[in-house]
């Protein structure tokens, strides 16, 4: 589960990454895994929590990686035009996770 690096409230992934549509290149960036993980590094999220400010690689990397694939695997996934994610990310997140460990077949 992602969580602030400075408070440590749990953060919503599709709270992070509808952060990351004001980038005027996102749905490009859906097509490089590199550009993707590079920007999301680079990129100034705030804690709604406590409203800091703190890079995406403060963040874990291996849930960045997956939330790509996930958003890859559901196109549509994500609203442009309102800016919204309509994938429920944090869940199917932890879905997948609990999927993996159970049976490492089920990673694509
Ligand atoms: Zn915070």
């Amino acid at each position: 589960m992602a969580r602030c690096p400075i408070c440590g409230e749990a953060l919503k992934w599709e709270e992070l990454i509808e952060q990351m549509l004001t980038l005027e290149n996102f749905s490009e960036l859906l097509t490089d895994k590199g550009a993707f993980i590079s920007a999301f590094e680079e990129f100034i999220f705030m804690c709604p929590h406590c409203k800091e400010e703190f890079y995406g690689r403060h963040l874990e990397m291996k849930e960045a990686e997956k939330v790509f694939e996930l958003l890859n695997d559901f196109k549509g996934g994500i609203d442009y035009e309102n800016k919204k994610v309509k994938l429920k990310l944090t869940n199917l997140l932890a879905l997948d996770m609990m999927l993996e460990e159970w049976d490492k077949r089920v990673k694509r």
